[in-house]
């Protein structure tokens, strides 16, 4: 049996890292995960750590399900891959797409598989180009998006993306994709009041859409709500005023949901939380738990009309399109959250109790807001509450934090100085109350470490 110190040599060694700096890894060393179940993992060293983030906001119905493993253990015997391409396809695709377009908004009744959610959101910009073609309006091009969204880690989901660090690595973005503000309230609102703030940052697609001319936009891509760039929740007058905008202009509206679908708010889709009507949803994530890498983009009817009927052959597609394992996965996904009554059951349960658990953490010295909706939050750490003011970036006060949860046996995310919260939708009552003693713990610790700064 290899050692704890040899993985970690040859994982140093051969295993190039997705978002690391493999130097600064190198020095510390990796934590290797060897196991989990329900909300629980397990290090090589045989530390237990409650999941707050559900892997990668993905593992919606917690780890360690049976079924899952024997659904897709029966369908590698019995069909381990085909394609859907050339007039072929396969049970567990159709019945994947049938299952999905139930429960998507009603007017949306089509599914594009891929394998991922960047991959669902490069399928997003040709798809929306392609339409417009269709529609006799080429010149309907420019896909508007916001600063500091996170769409993906392709050439085309990280151009839609509006992070800056992404950028600057690999010339992105690519033509014909630009971005507006954000409406995070906490970190830019100045002055602003919420409210006035968030129809501040929806006026500013107006205003874009006006500067490049309606007659070139495509599309606007947003996230329900930004979970990369720091769990932010627009504002209550957010997406009620990008919808007058929406409706006002023949813009397309595609909603990522590649976190929030699949149950994170409460509802199956964000879509139905935040009354919208998009166009276009990407999804990946809790569409299979994680257990198995598969994403897709639903679409809505008067797109697939003419996608349909007028497109001729659309010319894109990726070998795993549908995958038949990664379908069986989902299905049983699915399957588990409907017998489970886990949509219903975050909603009226866990999220509310979650929630009020977490207000309690505001009144701690070194948190300025704690926000969230269903079970995805973000706890702002900053030197001086009234001021919302923060620490010096390069402390990194959200990195020590993170290690400190660990320390008390809890996984949080921190992005900057905000502390991401998602666990999985299986959390239990008694699970929210043992992450929050968890919390408090680090909390603690952080503030104590952070005093020298303040
Ligand atoms: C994770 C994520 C993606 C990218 O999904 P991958 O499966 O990593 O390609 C896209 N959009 C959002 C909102 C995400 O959170």
């Amino acid at each position: 049996m290899a050692t704890l110190s040899t993985l970690q040599q040859a994982d140093i060694q051969h295993f190039i890292h997705p978002f690391t700096d493999s130097k600064t890894l190198g020095e510390k060393g990796t934590r290797i995960i060897e196991r989990a179940e329900g909300v629980y993992l397990w290090d090589i060293e045989g530390r237990k750590l409650l999941d707050g983030m559900a892997g990668l906001w993905c593992v919606n119905v917690g780890y360690g399900r049976q079924s899952i493993v024997d659904a897709v253990s029966k369908q590698m015997q019995q069909l381990p891959y085909y394609n859907s391409f050339f007039q072929c396809t396969h049970p567990p695709a159709i019945e994947l797409a049938k299952t999905i377009a139930e429960l998507a908004p009603a007017h949306m009744n089509c599914v594009f598989f891929t394998g991922s959610g960047s991959e669902s959101n490069d399928t997003n910009l040709r798809m929306v180009r392609r339409y417009w073609d269709l529609k006799g309006q080429p010149t309907k091009k420019t896909i508007i998006s916001r600063d500091n969204a996170y769409h993906g880690s392709t050439v085309a989901g990280a151009s839609l993306g509006g992070m800056s660090g992404m950028h600057k690595q690999g010339d992105l973005p690519i033509p014909g994709i630009v971005h507006i503000a954000q409406p995070y309230w906490y970190g830019e609102g100045g002055d602003l009041t919420p409210e006035a703030f968030g129809l501040q940052a929806a006026q500013a697609l107006e205003a874009k859409i006006l500067e490049l001319g309606e007659e070139n936009v495509a599309a606007f891509i947003a996230e329900p709500f930004q979970g990369a760039g720091g769990v932010i929740i627009p504002p209550s007058t957010y997406w009620p005023e990008i919808k007058r905008i929406l409706a006002k202009y023949d813009v397309l509206l595609i909603l990522d949901e590649v976190i929030s679908g699949f149950g994170r708010t409460g509802c199956w889709f964000a879509a139905e939380y935040f009354d919208l009507k998009p166009d276009l949803i990407s999804i990946a994530k809790g569409m299979t738990s994680g257990y198995v890498p598969m994403g897709g983009v639903i679409i809505a009817d008067r797109i697939a009309e003419v996608i349909k009927n007028q497109c001729g052959e659309f010319t894109h597609g990726y070998t795993y399109s549908g995958h038949p394992v990664a379908a069986a996965a989902a299905l049983e996904n699915i399957r588990i959250i409907v017998q489970e009554k886990l949509v219903e059951k975050v909603a009226t349960e866990t999220a509310p109790y979650f929630q009020s658990r977490l207000q309690q953490l505001a009144e701690h010295p070194l948190v300025g807001e704690v926000r969230g909706i269903g079970l995805v939050a973000a706890i702002e750490l900053v030197k001086d509450k009234s001021l919302r003011q923060r620490f010096n970036s390069d402390i990194g006060v959200g990195t020590w934090c993170r290690d400190l949860c660990i320390e008390h046996g809890l996984v949080m995310r921190s992005v900057g100085d905000t502390m991401i919260i998602s666990p999985p939708l299986t959390i239990s009552l008694a699970q929210v109350d043992e992450l929050i003693e968890k919390a408090i713990k680090a909390l603690n610790d952080t503030y104590a470490k952070c005093m020298v700064y303040k």
